[in-house]
């Protein structure tokens, strides 16, 4: 990333200000009441390059639900105690399935295909009750290092909308319980998955969070190697094949990077070497992907031409 970097700020402001003059489409997640009362038509992008500049647009301060984008910091903490064996409890396979399905897990014998499904996410959430003594602690720690912010933290209200209407999740949890793959107490293990889902960020921190993907495991102010070079790179590679559930492939084929989604209408996606990019806008597609952050990523890439292909 030299002389020929493309001018992201004059790109972000395009694609964002041409994605507002189209329809935006898709409904906000309202199956968790807190998340219904936001303005969907907020659109924020924060790309960060590894050579430590930013550029930014929109609604790029406004902070927003993280849910399920979290589970790429669940997973790297219970892989970074764990190692290999974490792959006993839950596999490295797309599902093509949607992120609340339940319907492969007898099959599989409480085996979750991956761990960005939901009931993958309540298994390594299971992991980390064992592993870590407060892993809410953990999962802060973990979030403010890699972010240099201190300031990220649990959006109480929101865990509790969720907590109030989670009978989906709460099912998961059970039914992981009876095939014998949920060691601790379910409402336990629920709380905490649900607590993490709620972590408040905005595009800039959500984006900062994730640097180290895009650095080798390592954050960028500080130097902290928060996972060793394997390791970001497998959990790279599974954001490429799992990152948006049952639209993993149409992501993999338009935006080329790995990354994640959350039904708070986030996206991060990074670029190993050049950047972490963060875009926020809460209506999302059928697949429960943002569908403006889907577009604006599409563009991104192409305008740039920088992805992984
Ligand atoms: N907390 C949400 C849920 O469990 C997370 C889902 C998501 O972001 N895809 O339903």
């Amino acid at each position: 990333m030299s002389d020929s970097r493309p001018d992201y700020q004059r790109i972000i402001e395009q694609i964002h200000q041409e994605l507002l003059l189209h329809k935006n489409y898709g409904e906000v997640a309202d199956y968790i009441p807190e998340l219904a009362n936001i303005d969907s038509e907020q659109f924020g992008v924060f790309l960060h390059t590894v050579d430590g500049n930013n550029y930014h647009t929109g609604d790029w301060q406004t902070p927003f639900s993280i849910q399920s984008i979290v589970k790429v910091l669940l997973l790297s903490l219970a892989y970074t105690k764990l190692g290999g064996r974490l792959w006993q409890r839950v596999g490295v396979e797309p599902s093509g399935t949607p992120f609340n399905a339940m319907g492969t897990l007898e099959h599989d014998d409480g085996i979750p295909r991956n761990p960005f499904s939901n009931a993958g996410a309540l298994v390594v959430c299971d992991v980390l009750m064992d592993t870590y003594e407060d892993p809410r602690a953990a999962l802060l720690a973990l979030l403010r290092s890699a972010s240099g912010d201190d300031t990220i933290d649990f959006d109480p209200v929101v865990a509790a909308s969720e907590k109030a209407e989670g009978h989906r999740n709460l099912a998961l949890v059970n039914f992981l319980k009876s095939l014998g793959n949920i060691h601790n107490d379910v409402e336990a293990v629920l709380d905490l998955y649900l607590d993490s889902c709620s972590v408040a960020v905005n595009c800039e921190q959500l984006a900062r969070s994730f640097m180290f993907f895009a650095n080798h495991g390592q954050t960028l102010d500080g130097g902290v190697q928060l996972l060793n070079r394997s390791q970001a790179k497998r959990l790279n590679a599974i954001m490429l094949t799992c990152g948006f559930y049952d639209e993993a492939g149409d992501f993999a084929y338009k935006v080329g990077l790995p990354g994640k989604s959350g039904v708070g209408g986030g996206i991060v996606a990074v670029l190993p070497n050049h950047f972490s990019l963060a875009v926020w806008s809460p209506r999302l597609n059928e697949k429960g992907n943002s569908y403006r952050g889907l577009r604006f990523l599409e563009q991104f890439t192409t305008v740039t031409g920088e992805s992984i292909f």
